[in-house]
């Protein structure tokens, strides 16, 4: 072990341990005025307006420490946020970081987390401008908190669809479901055990699971191609969950087409593996951190510009009264059901 990793946090102190974390932090927008250092950060959006977004993740409920590498887990906590922010069609600006932290961790390990949450920072231009730090009796808990800007028109609600919309969905779905099924399963075949597991050949779902990757590029693409979807949401909870929320604030129905629900090859080898329907882990299983959204039929033609995005279209809405159903490959229907994963279960 080197000597940074035998640095514990009681002889560091909150505001030694708040230093180390924040020193190298650099201001990169003029929407931050003031960033980490007094009693609160100040932000300018001029004109425009400001979205605000939350997430708490607790160890033991929304990840497990067993597997989950601590620089990965600060990139997705801050990846989580930011796809909130462009799932309102907004551009991420700013993150606060708040932790609660057992006295068991090592600064080394809080580095780590750091280091995930800065690369995640880089690379989507964000400034992280405070926090809070406590300790905690019950393990490691992460709030992030993300503020984007917005022209006022461009904002994209989930209540905006329309009968005749079309329902895409960017990427492919249930990758990171299978990722966890994965990663769970090994957890249990090496519990107590010396040996480790060979994950060699599951780099794709375990990536989507461990590595979420919010759509910033395809918030672009829209906004190159001149197309404002009529409402967008992320899918954190399973599509089957999402295009339930759109239905229900647009107040309409919709039809969903199993065999045009985009599913990667290696997410259906291990849903096979585990006797699994892949559809029921793309509709029911979360965390792929896409985006769902619904587009007026006249801009469907805009889609026709070349990109390396994969954008499908899934299915369309109709209108309430239509009732929402899923059109099986051998088409029966199937009424959509909201059986996402809930952290309340
Ligand atoms: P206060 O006593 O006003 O809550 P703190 O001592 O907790 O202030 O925080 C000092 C500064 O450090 C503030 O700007 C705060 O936003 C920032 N800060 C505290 N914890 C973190 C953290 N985990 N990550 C980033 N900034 C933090
Ligand atoms: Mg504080």
């Amino acid at each position: 072990m080197s000597e940074k990793k035998e640095v514990n946090l009681e002889s560091l102190g909150e505001f030694g341990l708040i230093d180390r974390l924040t020193s190298q932090i650099k201001i990169k927008h003029n929407s931050t005025v003031k960033g980490i250092g007094d009693d609160a950060a100040v932000v300018d959006y001029c004109n425009k307006q400001m979205v605000v977004t939350t997430d708490l993740l607790l160890q033991g409920i929304h990840f497990d420490l067993v597997y989950t590498p601590l620089r990965h887990l600060g990139y997705k906590a801050v990846m989580v946020n930011l796809s909130d922010v462009y799932a309102m069609n907004a551009k991420p600006k700013q993150i606060t970081v708040s932790l609660g932290l057992s006295s068991k961790f090592k600064l080394a390990s809080i580095e780590e987390l750091y280091e995930g949450i800065k690369i995640a920072c880089e690379l989507h231009d964000v400034d992280l401008i405070g926090g809070d730090t406590s300790t905690s009796l019950t393990g490691l808990t992460i709030s992030i908190t993300a503020l984007g800007e917005i022209d006022k028109e461009d904002v994209v609600y989930r209540s905006g669809a329309k009968p005749n919309d079309l329902i895409c969905v960017s990427g492919d779905l249930g990758g990171a479901y299978m990722g966890l099924q994965l990663l769970e399963r090994e957890k249990r075949v090496h519990e107590g055990k010396s040996t480790q597991p060979d994950l060699a050949g599951y780099d794709y779902i375990l990536e989507r699971q461990l590595k979420p990757e919010a759509r910033k590029d395809v918030i672009e693409f829209l906004a190159d191609i001149g197309v404002k979807p009529t409402s967008m949401i992320d899918i954190s909870d399973g599509l089957s969950s999402e295009v339930l929320h759109i239905c229900k604030q647009s107040q309409t129905g919709c039809r969903i087409y199993e065999n045009k629900i985009p599913i990667d090859h290696a997410t259906s080898l291990m849903a096979e593996e585990v006797n699994m329907n892949p559809t029921v882990a793309a509709l029911n299983g979360g965390e792929d951190y896409e985006l769902l959204f619904t587009i007026s039929m006249e801009d469907y033609e805009k889609f026709s510009k070349e990109t390396d995005l994969k954008i499908y279209t899934i299915g369309h809405i109709t209108e309430e009264s239509k009732g929402k159903y899923l059109v099986t490959g051998g088409d029966q229907e199937v009424e959509l059901q909201a059986q996402g994963w809930n952290a309340l279960n």
